[in-house]
């Protein structure tokens, strides 16, 4: 971060806009001391303040922090490295938070060992029991199983919604199963996006604007909001939708405008929880393409679990739980849609005999 390239473009941008020092200091409650020392580069603004001040001066944060008009195909790379800085530097870097959203290794999720036991009444649920898997970045991954099954624990554990009682999680190799409650609000809005029935878009927000409340978190500056948000919602088919509220729309464009907005981000991966189990059959299908587009374009990593065996024949690879375990994986090869769909059916057959036998 180079103090003296900032301060030199606060002072561009105010200039652009015609105010002197104390004009943009009383704006933001200040005096024009606090301005000429962020453009001499003697000190920076107040993390406070980065929101009016970006606001003001029509810029992102990440412009503000690179110091620079960012160009828009740019716009994703320094996105990373300047929100990298700005972690770093500035909110005294947690180990889980230093991570390049760009780079996408080996493998983007471990789930190592990973145990959640439930204790109610002096009951014990262990409701998911020595789960291992990795996630390759770019795939579709289907967690399928009976209800009761431990499916949602998994979800919300990799959610960092709930937390394991063993085992470790890490995503794009930091472990995100020790981050503090008051920080993991942030970490799911920046780095994971959701398709749960209970995270539904907000009523009260029409389907543009629900898409655009997930932006605001990455920054982007606002004349690139709406071209972004129209480029996808012309992919997932719902542009005519964009200015209903939720609730004026079907089941199926609610559900595609759930995965815009999971998806407008960028997140590393989606993380769906039975996407299409309010939907008939048409809205599904047209939903599990969405998300392989979503693949193919964006090289988006989509989790999801279902216990619908069409939903689960679109993805490349199946784990089966039962009784919170892992008990069989189903890899797609070369075979056809339907082929696999045919698999899967087989292997649900095989583990219910598996059943009968205990
Ligand atoms: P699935 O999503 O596969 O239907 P869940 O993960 O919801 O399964 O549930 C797995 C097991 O854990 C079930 O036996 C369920 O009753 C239990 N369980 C889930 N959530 C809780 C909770 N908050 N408290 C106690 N038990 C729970
Ligand atoms: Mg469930």
């Amino acid at each position: 971060m180079d103090q003296m390239k900032i301060g030199a473009f606060i002072a561009e941008c105010r200039k652009k806009k015609g105010w002197t020092q104390s004009q943009l200091g009383e704006k933001l409650g200040l005096t024009d001391k606090a301005v000429s020392k962020w453009e001499t580069g003697r000190s920076m603004p107040d993390l406070s303040l980065f929101p009016s001040l970006c606001s003001l001066l029509e810029i992102s944060i990440n412009e503000l922090m690179a110091g620079e008009y960012i160009p828009e195909e740019q716009l994703r790379a320094k996105t990373d490295a300047v929100l990298m800085e700005v972690i770093t530097n500035w909110l005294g870097g947690d180990k889980w938070e230093l991570k390049e959203t760009g780079l996408k290794e080996e493998s983007i999720l471990k789930v190592l060992n990973v145990s959640k036991i439930y204790e109610a009444e002096n009951r014990k649920t262990l409701a998911v029991d020595d789960v291992s898997f990795g996630v390759q970045p770019g795939s579709f991954l289907g967690i399928m199983g009976k209800s009761g099954s431990g499916k949602s624990t998994l979800l919300n554990l990799i959610a960092t919604i709930d937390k394991p009682t063993g085992g470790k999680i890490e995503m794009n190799g930091h472990s995100i199963t020790d981050i503090p409650e008051n920080q993991a609000a942030r970490f799911r809005r920046e780095h994971l996006g959701f398709v749960f029935q209970e995270y539904n878009l907000l009523d009260n927000l029409t389907i543009y604007e629900n898409i655009a409340l997930a932006l605001t978190v990455k920054e982007i500056p606002r004349e690139n909001v709406k071209q972004t948000i129209f480029e996808l919602a012309e992919k997932l088919d719902i542009v005519s939708v964009l200015n209903k509220y939720p609730y004026e729309v079907s089941g199926g464009q609610r559900q595609r405008s759930a995965c815009a907005r999971a998806a407008v981000t960028r997140p590393d991966i989606i993380l769906a929880d039975e996407p299409t189990g309010a939907l008939d059959s048409h809205s599904a299908r047209q939903l599990l393409g969405t998300f392989n587009m979503l693949r193919r374009e964006y090289g988006a990593t989509i989790l999801m679990v279902t216990h619908d065996v069409l939903s689960a024949s679109y993805c490349d690879r199946i784990l089966f739980m039962q009784d919170g375990k892992i008990k069989a994986v189903l890899d797609r090869e070369q075979e056809s849609r339907q082929d696999f769909f045919a698999k899967i059916l087989d292997k649900i057959a095989w583990m219910e005999g598996e059943d009968n036998v205990f």
